[in-house]
């Protein structure tokens, strides 16, 4: 079985303990409007143009047979509603600044590569971490890479937006050592403005991998949607009565703007980027209940 990725990243320390290879898929159930891998949205392929090597010849709108590329006074702009991934663009391109973000690998293709770093996870309990874009986008590819790592007796771990049914969380969780799950608000109404989906789904994922794995539960702290004292002391009191025992709070950061202008994509959020001291000095102002709330800058 094949599935669609976007990196395959080793030796990672932050994507749960100790050395880990991560495995990017691509494709996503919510649009959250902070988002700082916008390359992992789309399943299939996309063009990107590195901004800073574009010379604004104008050759890639030349050659595209397809009229997807335009230009305006920013720049040039590929439309992936009419790209077809032809390549003609990339190959013709005299500054290198375009190349196709995505790709195919199998299920097998995956795991051999994962396993070339076994002695690091044994060493340092590590192992493999599905992430995103959404893992679960791609359930049976993920389910059968899942299966297929524990066979080899690599530990496994998640980081997900639990935005799936619960059959979906029953099936994944007993494949998983580490569930990494995002808890983003507790208001239905504010959740589906900011991501574009109800919370309804990730609240019961959380609650699920909180009672069946060790689970990690992470907020993305964000300017306007949620960094008052109040969301997040009710994130705190949902968290709690799920029965978790850690809290991670991550600060918005803007380190992934640029790529949307790469990829031709809107960035709408305009918010300056919290400090890990900023988002600290909330946290003091809580009741945590006996929870673990870490902050951490990522
Ligand atoms: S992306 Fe390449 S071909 Fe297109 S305008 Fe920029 S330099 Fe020219
Ligand atoms: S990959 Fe092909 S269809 Fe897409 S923008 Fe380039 S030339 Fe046009």
């Amino acid at each position: 079985m094949t599935g669609h990725l976007f990196n395959i990243q080793r030796f990672s320390l932050d994507d749960g303990p100790g050395i880990r290879t991560v495995v990017f898929l691509k494709g996503c159930n919510q649009v959250c409007l902070w988002c700082h891998n916008p390359e992992s949205l789309l399943p299939a392929p996309q063009v990107l143009r590195k901004d800073s090597l574009c010379t604004r010849c104008g050759r890639c709108e030349e050659v595209c047979p397809h009229g997807a590329v335009s230009h305006n006074d920013a720049g040039f702009l590929t439309d992936h509603t009419k790209c077809v991934r032809c390549g003609h663009c990339i190959d013709l391109c005299p500054s290198d600044a375009l190349m196709l973000v995505g790709y195919d690998k199998t299920v097998e293709e995956v795991v051999k590569l994962v396993c070339k770093d076994r002695d690091f996870y044994q060493r340092t309990g590590g192992g493999v971490t599905f992430s995103g874009g959404e893992p679960a986008v791609q359930s049976e590819f993920l389910l059968q890479c899942l299966e297929a790592c524990r066979e080899q007796g690599i530990q496994t771990a998640i980081e997900t937006n639990g935005n799936y049914p619960l059959e979906l969380t029953a099936r994944l969780s007993p494949l998983l050592d580490y569930v990494m799950v995002d808890v983003k608000h507790t208001d239905d109404e504010k959740h589906r403005r900011f991501t574009g989906v109800s919370n309804r789904q990730s609240l019961a994922s959380a609650q699920y991998y909180l009672a069946h794995n060790v689970t990690d539960l992470r907020v993305p702290v964000i300017p306007t949607f949620n960094d008052t004292a109040d969301e997040l002391q009710d994130i705190l009191r949902f968290a709690r009565e799920s029965g978790a025992k850690k809290v991670t709070l991550l600060p918005y950061h803007t380190f992934g703007i640029s790529k949307y202008t790469n990829l031709s994509m809107p960035y709408t959020l305009g918010s300056e980027p919290l400090s890990v001291a900023a988002v600290q000095a909330i946290v003091d102002t809580l009741d945590a209940g006996g929870l673990a709330v870490e902050v951490n800058e990522r």
